[in-house]
């Protein structure tokens, strides 16, 4: 799709037909594409502590650190709850810390949980910046991906250098790790152009997995006032970038939301422990879905899990 094309769609009046063609187109290449199966992802964040790259939005930023209490999880805790998302169900299990934590540590945590996801489970690391040899161990000890983007701003609503995001991308590509993408955190603020500027440099990577997440405007943050796009126009943000990604294996939207299920959303996120868009410490009893209300939400849409 042409640059020019896309503009115009993201135009598209919210409350027009053109609208509902858009969802349509859609949810049509994701059913041609995906059919009936959806996908749970697991996320579990294993540390809330204060990040020195300050995000603007993020609950865990140092300057406005926003979460109740302060924590890392050790494989004692981790492993008890990989077994229960395993319990209700999931594809791929993402391990998530603040940019600060110790790679080293990471990796011993990791190297253990591995052990306890069967081989099918994708296990996919989401964590700070990090070189080629890094991403080499990573792929070593059986993570098989990694969740990495430029961010909306990063380097103005963010302490982190574009570029080095960049440079990190390029290091999960060249290890062989699968590359899991996002637009995020999409806020009322970003221009269609904008929007653009990041969907089109997400379409030069091979993306089976992609995403779009809107920024929750969490109490305490600096960008609170803010406010968040609605879920209509997250709709049409996430057809639009499902048209131009074209992803061989999933699209989602996060925060989970029914509406954008319409427009060919065939993967949601479950969430426990630490999560920059909330104050509680565990977001599973805070903002996070389990993947048991996941897969209710894909059934309401008509996605299900693969049976063998
Ligand atoms: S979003 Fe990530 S990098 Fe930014 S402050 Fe939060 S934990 Fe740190």
């Amino acid at each position: 799709m042409e640059r020019d094309e896309a503009l115009s769609l993201l135009k598209t009046d919210n409350q027009s037909n053109e609208f509902y063609k858009l969802i349509s187109l859609s949810n049509q290449q994701s059913r041609k594409q995906f059919g009936d199966k959806g996908l749970v992802f697991a996320q579990i964040g294993m540390n809330a502590e204060p990040c020195s790259k300050n995000c603007r939005f993020c609950s865990m930023g140092s300057s406005h650190y926003s979460v109740e209490e302060r924590w890392q999880k050790g494989t004692d805790e981790i492993i008890p709850e990989v077994q229960q998302l395993l319990s209700e169900g999931m594809n791929d299990f993402f391990l998530m810390t603040t940019a600060d934590y110790p790679i080293k540590k990471f990796i011993e945590i990791s190297t253990e949980v591995r052990k306890h996801l069967p081989g099918q489970v994708r296990f996919v690391a989401n964590i700070g910046d990090f070189d080629l040899e890094t991403a080499k161990e990573f792929k070593a000890i059986g993570i098989t991906g990694a969740y990495h983007i430029k961010r909306f701003r990063e380097g103005i609503d963010t302490l982190i250098n574009p570029e080095i995001r960049e440079k990190t991308i390029e290091n999960i590509i060249n290890a062989g790790l699968e590359l899991y993408y996002c637009i995020e955190p999409v806020g009322p603020e970003h221009s269609y152009d904008e929007i653009l500027d990041l969907i089109y440099f997400a379409k030069q990577f091979p993306i089976d997995a992609m995403a779009v997440m809107r920024r929750i405007a969490v109490p305490g943050t600096p960008m609170f006032s803010r406010g968040q796009i609605n879920a209509m126009e997250l709709t049409k943000i996430v057809a639009v970038t499902n048209l131009i990604i074209k992803p061989t294996r999933s699209m989602n939207v996060h925060e989970p939301t029914q509406m954008s299920l319409l427009a060919g959303v065939n993967q949601l996120y479950a969430e426990v422990g630490a999560n920059p868009r909330d104050t509680s410490s565990d977001t599973k009893d805070g903002r996070g879905f389990t993947p048991t209300m996941a897969w209710q939400m894909l059934a309401e849409a008509g996605y299900f899990p693969e049976t063998n």
